[in-house]
């Protein structure tokens, strides 16, 4: 029987995406059979994430600096903003790369009853960055990525009616997104199609 340490190391790895309890427990036997080659690296990985990374203080994505490489790149168009769900959706979208401008991570969907509001998901603070970025640009664009769930439609219905009365031009990523898909399980085929026929939000 494993004493404890070991079966916390295996309970906080059966919580983790995709592995159960047994595959938790096959996970940890491989890294301490495997200690110098897997488990060392891997335990230095992650107190190093956990101490270094942090939400991009312009748009949530993760970044060891301030601001993240993207927000950082003056090469990116600063007319066109994508809001996502999260950081994955994100990385999707870059390793597709159909997107030149700049993200804005929710970091989730709205639900109420999650208690997941408007103030959680820091939409106030999107407006604001929607209006400088309206402010320094005459013609900008914000399109709305979240996914076609129930949820990612009531956010980025939300989202849109939020951002009235500002000049930007709201779109909505459209053909090739299946109804209840969520973008980052998207190949960067469909992913691409979405993004060039967007559509816009009346
Ligand atoms: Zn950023």
């Amino acid at each position: 029987m494993a004493d404890d340490n070991l079966q916390i190391l295996i309970k906080r790895l059966s919580k983790l995406p995709g592995l159960g309890p047994r595959s938790a427990q096959r996970a940890a036997l491989v890294l301490i059979k495997n200690k110098e080659r897997d488990m060392l690296p891997l335990s230095k990985a992650l107190s190093e994430v956990a101490r270094y990374y942090k939400p991009c203080i312009q748009c949530n994505n993760l970044t060891e600096l301030e601001k993240c490489s993207i927000c950082n790149d003056l090469r990116r168009d600063e007319s066109k903003l994508c809001i996502v769900e999260d950081v994955s959706d994100l990385w999707a979208m870059e390793k597709a790369g159909i997107f030149q401008g700049k993200y804005y991570v929710l970091g989730g969907n709205l639900n109420i009853l999650d208690g997941r509001g408007p103030i959680e998901l820091g939409i106030n603070k999107l407006v604001d960055y929607v209006k400088s970025m309206c402010a320094a640009n005459s013609a900008c664009e914000i399109i709305l990525a979240t996914s076609a769930t129930v949820e990612g439609q009531t956010t980025a219905h939300y989202i849109a009616e939020s951002l009235q009365g500002l000049s930007a031009t709201i779109s909505r990523l459209a053909h090739g997104v299946p109804v209840g898909g969520e973008l980052n399980y998207l190949d960067d085929g469909t992913l691409a199609l979405a993004m060039k026929a967007r559509t816009p939000v009346s």
